[in-house]
């Protein structure tokens, strides 16, 4: 991403002087909440006040809804050429480029993201996020059929019309952007609710898409909280489809919304609790171990398909236990995530670290051993800190190996055959992703068609493109980000047929 050379004296400075415009944006406009009602944006890292941010209730969410359904309804948007579209959408990436510093920035401030992960993780994939679906604008066609004679039978893809987006605070301008970016593109109107714990980037995201051309009321934000104003948006009946990242639990309070409302369709990506499989045939150990340690460190854990089973055969369980153990202190200690040097920094509340400490003391007394961290970082009290942890000696009915955490702490199985294995890791409600690491081909071929789970990865974890569908099997969701498979999402058919008789 853009400047790397800032020092962790440079982004101190920079923080102090950050100045935020923490409104909703409804028609092109800051404004406050009707009631004028706020919510504190808490560094978690310290515990300080970044900023106040306006809380938006039900009324709030009528008028966002009003503002898109306006423009949707006189074409601002949908009308224009795609070619035309897509020049905002050039600009729209360009401006995010241009201020990713202060984007970064914010994500570290609100959420205690590292801030060389959100420069060189959530920057540089946002960027790409819009560039790809707007690059794919021009490319959406529907189809002729070959109808009888006399008839013509024309299919084509229209959008859904206004799309109400809500979504989490771990990645929180780009999962925003895996949702508004492709609803934009397939020509839909949106609201965007972010999550109320980090949207400072989201609002800046909003603006940015109008100073690039973005006709007003296209594209609005209303911030607050999920139980008032995200429950108006999914209630509201001229929402013509809900896309949700976030909890399993809220996913399924969204389907009864729907339900309730106008049966606007609802696509989720929720929870996991992915498993990664280590072979005793892998090619490297330590490549491996390095692997499974960021994939459950890296972010705080605090991530949707998170490695956070690990699930390690018996004749190199030992070996693996010890290199991750001495690497994973030393690669993951926790930090003020302003420096550019720190990898691990606080998870994203007070209230958050206090659950994560709360699994962690349910695994010691369910038996497991605690080979690594366990506890909040006493050095620094402030922040809402937690040691990276590893738990042995876990089985399957231990909650810590079955339960989403979203924090540091992985779950250690020891195994002896490949089909306890599998079993094992298909022994969940959710089915995010999984990876296994393995020399034979045979063996990868068999055992990613035996995993219940929407991605899988062979000797890797985490790595992928916008090519790749995203998204879970199970109680993980029901949908898939990223590609052109998520486009179609936002788009229904039509069928014309015309009688030329
Ligand atoms: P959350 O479910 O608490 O909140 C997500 C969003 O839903 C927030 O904007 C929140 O305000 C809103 N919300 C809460 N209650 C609501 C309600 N009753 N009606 C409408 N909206 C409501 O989740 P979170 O804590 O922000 O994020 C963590 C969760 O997100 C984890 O479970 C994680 O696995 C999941 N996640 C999944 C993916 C994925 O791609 N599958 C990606 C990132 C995060």
């Amino acid at each position: 991403m853009t400047n790397m050379s800032i020092d962790y004296a440079g982004w101190q400075a920079r923080a102090a002087a950050l100045s935020v415009d923490a409104g909703l944006f409804i028609e092109g406009q800051s404004c406050a909440a009707q009631d004028g009602a706020v919510i504190e944006a808490i560094n978690p890292a310290n515990g300080a006040k970044i900023a106040e941010m306006a809380c938006g209730s039900a009324a709030d969410i009528d008028r966002a809804v009003a503002s898109a359904k306006q423009a949707w309804g006189d074409g601002r948007w949908r009308y224009l050429t795609p070619r035309a579209r897509m020049d905002i959408f050039r600009r729209w990436a360009d401006l995010v480029e241009a201020h990713a510093l202060d984007l970064a920035l914010m994500e570290t401030l609100t959420m205690g993201k590292p801030i060389t992960d959100a420069l060189t993780i959530d920057l540089p994939e946002s960027l790409v996020t819009i560039r790809y679906f707007g690059e794919a604008i021009d490319k959406v066609s529907g189809s002729v059929t070959n109808s009888p004679h006399d008839t013509m039978h024309m299919v084509m893809r229209e959008p859904l019309g206004v799309v109400g987006a809500i979504s989490p605070w771990n990645y929180p301008l780009l999962m925003a952007a895996w949702k508004v970016a492709p609803a934009l593109a397939a020509g839909n109107c949106v609201v965007l609710k972010p999550s109320e714990k980090a949207a400072l980037s989201c609002i800046r995201l909003a603006q940015l898409f109008v100073e690039a051309g973005g006709p007003a009321g296209v594209f609005n934000v209303v911030t607050g909280y999920g139980q008032d104003a995200g429950r108006a948006l999914a209630l509201h009946p001229d929402v013509a489809k809900i896309s949700f990242t976030g909890s399993t639990g809220v996913g399924k309070q969204l389907m009864i919304y729907a339900g309730e409302s106008n049966l606007k369709r609802v696509s989720l990506e929720t929870g996991g609790k992915s498993p990664q499989i280590f072979m005793p045939d892998l090619q490297d150990l330590n490549t491996a171990v390095d692997r499974a340690i960021m994939g459950i460190f890296d972010n705080a854990g605090q991530v949707c398909n998170a490695g956070s089973r690990l699930l390690v055969h018996a004749d190199i369980h030992d070996a693996f236990v010890e290199r991750f153990v001495e690497r994973a202190a030393s690669l993951y200690a926790p930090g003020d995530p302003l420096d550019p040097a720190t990898s691990l920094g606080p998870v994203v509340s007070h209230t958050h670290q206090h659950s994560v400490l709360g699994h962690i003391m349910r695994g010691m007394a369910d038996g497991a051993a605690l080979a690594l961290g366990g506890a909040a970082d006493a050095a620094r009290p402030a922040g809402a800190y937690v040691q990276p942890t590893l738990f042995t000696g876990v089985t399957p009915d231990m909650a810590i190996g079955r339960e989403e955490i979203f924090g540091p702490v992985a779950a250690l199985f020891r195994f002896e055959r490949e089909e306890e294995a599998i079993a094992f890791a298909n022994d969940s409600i959710y089915g995010l992703a999984a990876s296994v690491w393995t020399s034979d081909v045979r063996r990868a071929h068999h055992m990613v068609k035996a995993l219940e789970a929407g991605v899988v990865w062979v000797n890797c974890f985490g790595d992928g493109d916008m090519t790749q569908p995203f998204g879970g099997y199970k109680q993980s969701g029901n949908t898939r980000d990223k590609s052109l498979e998520c486009l179609a999402g936002y788009m229904q058919s039509k069928s014309a047929w015309f009688n030329l008789a």
